[in-house]
């Protein structure tokens, strides 16, 4: 109210001035019209900067969805690094529409590996699991649960089976999208040489994966319908691939 008050008495002083011939009246609305100008300037930066902080507040951040942010279960212990890679680098050789990438974010997890010394590894998982596999990672590492190494496909050039061969720990992986929870990085393997894929009866003529690998409930690793992980995974609303009609698929985990 205030400001349109002295708006008001600007812009009627400035059409009346031209009407006052007397010097000393002319004078005065000359210091009156000058202090007028001089609110106006002020109004006007101060719009300025009003406009600057909003726009500032308003502006996205570096987008978080291909930003490596960091986040992890642990933070307060060292760690033998399996990989650190940027996310630019983890979704490197992907064919993966945008569309999809946009949906992914690395994490970084700590875990007890099988020489039983604390290491440090990355998920590339779909952000609406992000949380939920820190806390799976951290209930694991404090159950002294061991995961192999935890790395990003994109090490094994995105050839999931040599991933799984490797034992290795991974979420994402861009497949057909009908077929596969991993093409949007809605599910997670853990542990797949110690957890086999083994098809079920009426099913036989596949092949169990990885090669080599047999199930043996007492390594640690492994899964099996009573393990405190795997029930933890059920808690946080995971579908458990030993469940699947055809095989049991042990390692998986899906939303
Ligand atoms: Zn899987």
């Amino acid at each position: 109210m205030f400001i349109k008050i002295v708006l008001y008495f600007c812009n009627f002083a400035s059409n009346r001035f031209s009407k006052y011939t007397d010097l000393s009246e002319r004078k005065y609305l000359i210091n009156i019209y000058s202090g007028c100008q001089y609110f106006q300037m002020f109004k006007t930066l101060s719009y300025c900067g009003i406009f600057f902080v909003l726009l500032s507040c308003s502006h996205p951040k570096s987008d978080s969805v291909n930003s490596n942010k960091k986040r992890t279960n642990i933070t307060h212990e060292s760690a033998i690094i399996d990989c650190n890679y940027s996310f630019e680098e983890a979704i490197k050789g992907s064919k993966a529409p945008k569309e999809i990438i946009n949906q992914l974010e690395l994490i970084t997890v700590k875990y007890y590996s099988t020489d039983r010394k604390i290491h440090q590894g990355q998920i590339l998982t779909n952000k609406r699991i992000a949380d939920r596999i820190l806390i799976l990672f951290n209930y694991m590492f404090h159950e002294k649960f061991p995961v192999a190494h935890a790395i990003p496909v994109v090490k094994y050039h995105w050839d999931d089976d040599a991933s799984m061969q490797a034992n290795n720990t991974y979420s994402f992986c861009y497949r057909d999208i009908s077929f596969s929870k991993h093409a949007r990085g809605m599910a997670i393997d853990i542990n797949p040489y110690f957890n086999p894929v083994r098809w079920k009866k009426g099913y036989e003529g596949h092949l169990n994966k990885p090669s080599g690998a047999h199930f043996n409930a007492s390594i640690p690793g492994t899964f099996y319908r009573l393990n405190p992980v795997v029930q933890e995974f059920k808690k946080l609303g995971f579908r458990w691939g030993h469940n699947f009609t055809m095989k049991f698929d042990d390692h998986h985990f899906e939303i």
